[in-house]
Parts: structure tokens; C-alpha cells; sequence
């Protein structure tokens, strides 16, 4: 065994594809003092029995990079590091079996487009001949992406390991770890079988041990071992060795070429968790007992796409255990529990398409501290408190396995694991017809059933059941006015001598405002990206209420907590659950309040961006002054124990005014209509508030430093290569969901972030960002000529620079 050094700068924990690609990339970066410690040999986990398939389409752009990037590593890799790779780069072609998947891979091809990959459509006699030993009675249509391709999964990763040695890396194998130090919240060293190594981070690369040993350290890292099975055959007469991979969602299967034979693997609709009660020891370069009774549905489904395999000489069913997630993505990034505590793990059966990608994006993130771009969908803070337990995690874990090949319907909700974070008015909305969505494992109406309608979501590539619902809650609140539980926002106290400072540091908008004022504003990165987007409330002279979304609980918390300069005293704390939320909504949202309150709630005493506390029955309740829907309207935060009583008193008065129950599929389209941005999508860390036309809530024009300030300001001087605009298609034919490409002059330049439909414009309205190198500004915007591709097909849109609707004119603009 190579000698362990006493200290390093980063110790890898994990020799698979994501420990070596991690190293390797971090001696890109010139760091040297690198040592990776494998407890058996490299690729011993879950590398060694990979099929090998490299493909690149995901959902996300920044994703897509990453797996795009992959490929781009592994074409130039053994000519690099003199390791025979395997890899090829033979195309990927998927089937489409019916017309719901023809629309479903369409979309794909357009999305593709959109994030600058190509695909092509092809007719089920072009993808014969692209794969002769294919039955295409049954096929409607496929599509084709040349690029993708297939590698031998442990060569890459000994190319990886090789590179890394090459740039200085030290690679230990033999050597499990046992323990990491952690001082003031910070990794200080790590523990080995064969002695500990002091050092400033730590990466957890160790596959489907990650969340075991995550635990070590207080670390969460949300993933468990699911059985994963493929058949090798023999050679089979009329396989080239040029056929690309293959895979043919509506039978849950894929294949790939090997010496000659076929490699056929697949889903399962009832997938087999393994190791529950914890891996066994000593499993490495270890599989499971073939399972063909469980295998046998995969193989009837492979026998109907492939005749010849009937006759084929089967080698060998492997059966490898792999780390899968509760959302199917893989798991990157500085855990919010430990600083200097990196995570590289739960790659769903696709880390070595992601390996090389992953590795280097979570090494630049080791590197500079902060992510190289926005990774949300793979970031470890989306996660929150039902991800701690492990029975939550599996149960939804299953389930995403089981839907790995099955129609990603837009709008569709996870079944699994529910209910499991309630609000206290979520049997009261039940019982009045909440149609409930769920997000960080809360309970969220999503729309509301009337009459005779079921309360469930039946999906389709079409308007879908709900549609004309949520039309009704729309409508009410325009017109009248709509009671939205909203309950589930993450909400935090900043208290201390130095809050008003800390906060001022970390808020691009200007919060140093006096006690009762209410400001919104984002939370920027050095690059002037947006972290957060929130409300401020200040509460007094030392304490702010911090009002974010659901679903960046964790992310938001993190970044603000570690974003307070040292010096300063100020702290955060978590207090979602004290409080319910009853956001009123609608141009009689005053005199429904004013109904079920003695105190003052005229715009003279309560004005926009103003917080008070009121009184509603016995219930002392912040109320907000603020609109997420382009309103009149005010967010109640009621504490838990009286949110019943409060809603029930608001439902009373209400009556009298048309008041209605409304939920979450109406706020997002009536705030597309007001042009309100959502993080996550139309705003997030790769978008500044001045592409993102939020400039005016930033402080530039004032004096007070703040963090992102600097890019900020140098981009204002600077031409912007990108601007957000408003698109709207007037045939109510087309369905937006976003992600459709935006053609200008017929050129493409982006893509929708967000999209739907407006009831009160009726209209389809989508957000994208126009791109150009030379900049964006409005004349570029307004002299363009325009065009959205929808499911591959050009449809004639408008841009619009403003917001839609503006309530104050009740009109809607042109
Ligand atoms: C049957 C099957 C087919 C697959 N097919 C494909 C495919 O076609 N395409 C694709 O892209 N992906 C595929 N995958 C997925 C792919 O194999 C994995 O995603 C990938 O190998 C994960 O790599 P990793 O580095 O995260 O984990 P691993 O390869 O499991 O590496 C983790 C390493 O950490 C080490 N370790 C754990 N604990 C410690 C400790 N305490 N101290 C030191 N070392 C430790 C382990 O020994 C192990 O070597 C497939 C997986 C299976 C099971």
C-alpha cells in the first residue's frame, strides 16, 4: 500500500467513477495535494458492473452540459492517459410505441435543440435500419442523438484514476475509511483503517455507502440500494458492431452492442430494494443472485422487440446493486450540515454518463467554494427534513425507479410517501375538494374539485382534467377575490445587534427600511447570480422575518447562514412550523378583512410593503401586504394552533364576496400573467437580476456594499448577452410547458424557463431568455421577428417586455 500522507488538501472517499473523475479534475484545476482513498480497489462498487450506456438528454440545460460534457471527455481520454477506454461513440435511438410517446419524444427532440444537442426524428423504417435486428410492427416513431454512445464502465474510471495520478494525485486503495473529524462545523481530518489525514475537505464519493457514511459526520445524503438487472448474450448474426444503444421506454427496456451480442437490461414496475438492513461487509467486486423470475416481464417485452434473442446463447444475468434517489437525480455539492463536507453520489443507474461531468463540476465547486453554475436539480440542499428518513426515502425512491421508463407527464405528482407534512387546514380543504400536490413533503392544494369532479389529476399532453378548475379559481380572484394555503413557505428569524448589517450584506435590495416596512428582494453570488428570492419583513430594530418558497427551505437557510460575515452578530433561525399561511388574494380581499378584523386595513394605515400585526377572532396574525398574483392582497401568517379558526372566519365572511378556495396551478397562472419571476426556473444562479428585469430592486443606486455588488455593477456597464422576455401564442391549441425553443429571425436563441396558460389574456404565455453574444437590449428584443418550437413544430408567438396584466388599469395589455 502506497503510504498514507499525514495532511491533504482534499481526501476523495470512493474509487468509482465519481472519486477518480473528481480527482482527476481537481489536478486539472492545479490542485496537487489530492488523495483518494478506496476502502477494497477501484471500481469494486457499484463501476464494475455498469452497462456502459452514455447518454446525454436530461431535463435541464446546465444537466445536459454536464453529460454532454461527459461524452467530450471520454472521446479524448485514452489518447490522453494511454488506458484503453472502450468507449464509442454509436448514437442513441429511442422508440416511441404510441402517440402520447410520440408527443413525449418530440418534446424531447425539442428540448434537445433548445439545450444545443442534436436529435433527429426518424420514421420507424429509418430507425430499422439504423437497428436490423429490431421488430418495428409496433412502432410510431424515434428519435436519434448521434452523439451519444457506450464505453466500458471500469476502464474509464482507471483512465480517470490514471489522468489523476498523472496530475499528482495520490490514489490509496485497500484503505476503508472510518471516521471524519469535525471541528466548529468544519471538516478538519479524516480517520482510515491505516491512519488519519488531516485536511480542509473531504468529498464522499462512495456510492451506495454515501449515506451511510454520510451519517458519520451528521451528513444526510438521501439515496438507498435498489437491485439492478441486464442479460449478456452471445453473438447474434446481423448485430454490427456499429448498433447504437437502443432503448424502448414503452416495453421499459434498453440494449446495447457487445462483442457481437446484445447487453438487454431494464425497469421493472416493482423494483427490489437491497442491503435494508445495511450492505454486508466485505461486498465489493460482488453481485447479487440472478433473479429471472423477476427479469422474466424485461425479457418477454425484449423477446417482442428482438425475435433473433429467442435463439441467442444467454452468457450471464447480472444483477448489481446501485444507489437510486427519491427524485432520480444524482446528489452534488457542499453539504449544508458541514462545511468542507462535499458530496458526489446516488447516480441512479447513470453515473457513468454523469461521471465525467459530475466530477468536474463538483471539483470547480471544491475549488471556488460555490457551484460553477446553476445544478439545482442536483444540488444537495433541495432536500429537507422527510429526506432524513430512511423509510420516506425508499418508499419514494421505489417509486421513481419503477417510473424510470414510463411517461414523464407534465404536472405529474409523486404517490408514494404521502401524506407526510401537513398544514393544520389539510383535512379542511380535503373535505372542500383539494386536489393536493406535494413539494419538500408538504401536502399543497394544487386545485380545487367542484361538483361532481373527482379530486385526482388525470395527466395528458393535452389540457389536462383540471384545467377548466383551476379557470374558475382564476377568474374568482381576479374578479373577486381567492384564499390560498400557503402554509408550506420556509420562513426565518434573523435576530441580533448586527441583523440590519449581516442582512444589508447578504440583500441586493435595500432592507435597512424601518420596523413595519416589507421589502422583496433577491440574494446574490459573486458572479451577481441569484441565489434567493424572497420577502424581508422587519420586525424591530435587531430582527427580520424571512419569508422564502417551499421548496428552498434548506438551500435558502444554508446560503443565508453561511452567508453571515463573521464579525457580525446575527442569527438565523428556522420557524416554518410555528406558522400557517392564508394568503387573501383578490380585489375583495379588503373588505373581507376588514370584515373579520378590528384593526385598520385601509391602504392609508396599511399600505403596499407593509407588514402589521392584526387581529383576526383571538388569533394575533402578521399580515403582509404583498401579491405573488398581481392583487390586492395581504399574506396572513396565523399561528399554527388558530389557522383553522382564522380560514373558517375568512370562508364566513367571504361568502358574501365570491370568495373561493384557489391552489397552487391558479397562482402560477396568475402570476405568469403579472410577470412575477419563479427561482428555479425563469431565475436562479446563472441569472443576474438585470437579465432577469429585476433591476429595480437591486441597490446599485445606493452606497451600501453588498454581496454580488461588484458583477453587478460590471455588468451594468457592459452590454448583457442575455435578457428575460415574455412570449405569448394566441392558439389555444398549443400547449406551453417550457423548455420550447425561442427562434429569432429563425435562428434559435434560448428557451422557455416557464410557461402556461392565462385565463384572463387567453392566452398561452411563456418566460425565456433571448441570448447574443453582442448584446440584448430592448431594440434587439422588439426588432426580432419570433417563433416558439413546440414539440419540434414552429408556431408564430409575440415577445413582450412588460407584464401581461396589470391590475390597477384592469386591462390587458398588448
Ligand atoms: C446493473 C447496472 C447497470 C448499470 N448500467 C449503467 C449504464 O449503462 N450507464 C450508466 O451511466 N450507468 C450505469 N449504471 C450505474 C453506474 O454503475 C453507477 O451509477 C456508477 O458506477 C456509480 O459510481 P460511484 O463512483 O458513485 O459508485 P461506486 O462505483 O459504487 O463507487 C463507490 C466506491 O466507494 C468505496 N467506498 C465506500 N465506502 C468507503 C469508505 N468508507 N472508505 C473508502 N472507500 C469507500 C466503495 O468501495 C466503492 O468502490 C449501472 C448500474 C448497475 C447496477
Amino acid at each position: 500500500m502506497t503510504a498514507l500522507p499525514t495532511t491533504a488538501r482534499v481526501v476523495i472517499v470512493g474509487g468509482g467513477i465519481a472519486g477518480c473523475s473528481t480527482a482527476y479534475h481537481l489536478t486539472r484545476l492545479g490542485w496537487r495535494d489530492v488523495v483518494l482513498l478506496e476502502r477494497a480497489k477501484l471500481t469494486s462498487g457499484s463501476t464494475f458492473h455498469a452497462a456502459g450506456l452514455v447518454g446525454q438528454l436530461r431535463a435541464n440545460a446546465n444537466i445536459t452540459q454536464l453529460l454532454k460534457y461527459s461524452v467530450e471527455l471520454y472521446e479524448k481520454l485514452e489518447q490522453e492517459t494511454g488506458q484503453a477506454t472502450g468507449w464509442k461513440r454509436n448514437g442513441g435511438l429511442r422508440l416511441a410505441c404510441n402517440a402520447e410517446r410520440w408527443t413525449e419524444v418530440k418534446r424531447q427532440a425539442t428540448t434537445a435543440r433548445s439545450f444545443g444537442l442534436e436529435m433527429d426524428l426518424l420514421t420507424p423504417r429509418e430507425a430499422g435500419k439504423l437497428w436490423p435486428p429490431m421488430d418495428i410492427s409496433d412502432v410510431v416513431g424515434a428519435a436519434f442523438l448521434p452523439t451519444d454512445g457506450q464505453a466500458n464502465p471500469s476502464d474509464i474510471a482507471l483512465a480517470l484514476a490514471k489522468g489523476a495520478r498523472q496530475g499528482g494525485a495520490r490514489v490509496i486503495e485497500d484503505c476503508p475509511v472510518t471516521g471524519v473529524r469535525v471541528k466548529d462545523g468544519r471538516v478538519v481530518g479524516v480517520i482510515s483503517a491505516h491512519g488519519e489525514i488531516a485536511c480542509e475537505a473531504i468529498v464522499n464519493c462512495a456510492g451506495q455507502w454515501a449515506r451511510e457514511f454520510g451519517r458519520l459526520a451528521g451528513v444526510n445524503v438521501p439515496l438507498v440500494s435498489v437491485q439492478h438487472q441486464y442479460m449478456v448474450t452471445d453473438a447474434i448474426e446481423g448485430v454490427p458492431r456499429s448498433l447504437p444503444t437502443l432503448r424502448d421506454p414503452d416495453r421499459l427496456i434498453y440494449f446495447k452492442e457487445e462483442v457481437g451480442g446484445l447487453v438487454m437490461g431494464g425497469y421493472e414496475p416493482d423494483p427490489v430494494p437491497w442491503a435494508e438492513d445495511g450492505i454486508p461487509e466485505g461486498f465489493h467486486f460482488s453481485l447479487l443472485d440472478p433473479d429471472w423470475d423477476h427479469f422474466e416481464e424485461l425479457m418477454e417485452q425484449a423477446l417482442a422487440r428482438v425475435p433473433a434473442l429467442q435463439n441467442a446463447g444467454i452468457k450471464e444475468l447480472i444483477n448489481g446493486p446501485e444507489s437510486f434517489t427519491p427524485d432520480g437525480n444524482f446528489i452534488l455539492g457542499e453539504a449544508p450540515e458541514v462545511r468542507g463536507y462535499f458530496v458526489g453520489a446516488g447516480f441512479n443507474a447513470y453515473g457513468i454518463a454523469a461521471g465525467g461531468g459530475a466530477g468536474k463540476a463538483l471539483a470547480e465547486w471544491i475549488v471556488a467554494g460555490e457551484p460553477p453554475m446553476d445544478l439545482w436539480p442536483v444540488d444537495i440542499r433541495r432536500f429537507g427534513s422527510p429526506h432524513g428518513s430512511i423509510d420516506w426515502v425508499r418508499s419514494r425512491t421505489m417509486e421513481l425507479y419503477a417510473k424510470h421508463y414510463t411517461m414523464a407527464w407534465p404536472h405529474e405528482e409523486h404517490e408514494s410517501a404521502r401524506p407526510e407534512r401537513v398544514s393544520p387546514l389539510y383535512a379542511t380543504l380535503k373535505a372542500r375538494g383539494a386536489c393536493f400536490g406535494e413539494k419538500l413533503g408538504w401536502e399543497r392544494p394544487n386545485w380545487f374539485a367542484r361538483d361532481s369532479q373527482e379530486p385526482r389529476d388525470e395527466y395528458s399532453y393535452g389540457r389536462q382534467n383540471w384545467f377548466d378548475a383551476v379557470g374558475l379559481e382564476h377568474t374568482g380572484v381576479r374578479e373577486r377575490a381567492g384564499l390560498f394555503d400557503q402554509s408550506s413557505f420556509a420562513k426565518f428569524l434573523m435576530v441580533g445587534r448586527d441583523a440590519v448589517g449581516a442582512l444589508g450584506w447578504i440583500c441586493a435590495n435595500d432592507i435597512d427600511r424601518p420596523p413595519g416596512t416589507l421589502v422583496y428582494t433577491q440574494m446574490l453570488n459573486r458572479r451577481g447570480g441569484i441565489e434567493c428570492d424572497l420577502t424581508v419583513a422587519r420586525l424591530a430594530q435587531d430582527a427580520f422575518y424571512i419569508v422564502t418558497g417551499t421548496g428552498f427551505a434548506t438551500h435558502d437557510f444554508s446560503w443565508i447562514a453561511r452567508s453571515i460575515p463573521a464579525d457580525l452578530n446575527a442569527t438565523l433561525v428556522d420557524v416554518t412550523s410555528a406558522y400557517g399561511v392564508l394568503s387573501l388574494m383578490g380585489p375583495r380581499a379588503r373588505d373581507i378583512l376588514s370584515a373579520v378584523t378590528p384593526d385598520d386595513v385601509s391602504n392609508g394605515a396599511f399600505p403596499f410593503a407593509t407588514w402589521r400585526q392584526i387581529m383576526i377572532g383571538g388569533a394575533p396574525v402578521r399580515a403582509l401586504r404583498i401579491t405573488y398574483v398581481g392583487e390586492l392582497g395581504w399574506e396572513l401568517h396565523v399561528p399554527s394552533e388558530h389557522a383553522r379558526a382564522v380560514y373558517e372566519r375568512i370562508v364566513e365572511a367571504g361568502a358574501g364576496h365570491g370568495l373561493v378556495d384557489a391552489g397552487y396551478r391558479a397562482i402560477e397562472s396568475l402570476r405568469l400573467e403579472k410577470g412575477y419571476r419563479a427561482w428555479g426556473s425563469d431565475i436562479g444562479p446563472d441569472n443576474t437580476p438585470l437579465e432577469a428585469g429585476l433591476g429595480w430592486a437591486v441597490k446599485l443606486r445606493t452606497n451600501i456594499p453588498f454581496q454580488g455588488r461588484e458583477a453587478l455593477s460590471a455588468q451594468r456597464e457592459a452590454a448583457q448577452s442575455k435578457r428575460l422576455a415574455c412570449f405569448t401564442v394566441d392558439d389555444p391549441q398549443v400547449v406551453l410547458l417550457g423548455r420550447e425553443t425561442i427562434y429569432r429571425d429563425a435562428r434559435p436563441v434560448g428557451w422557455l424557463t416557464s410557461a402556461g396558460w392565462g385565463y384572463t389574456v387567453a392566452r398561452n404565455i411563456g418566460y425565456g431568455y433571448v441570448r447574443n453574444p453582442e448584446g440584448v437590449d430592448d431594440a434587439f428584443l422588439d426588432d426580432g421577428h419570433y417563433e416558439l418550437e413546440v414539440a419540434t413544430a414552429r408556431v408564430p408567438c409575440r415577445i413582450h417586455r412588460r407584464a401581461l396584466y396589470d391590475p390597477a388599469m384592469k386591462r390587458v395589455k398588448e
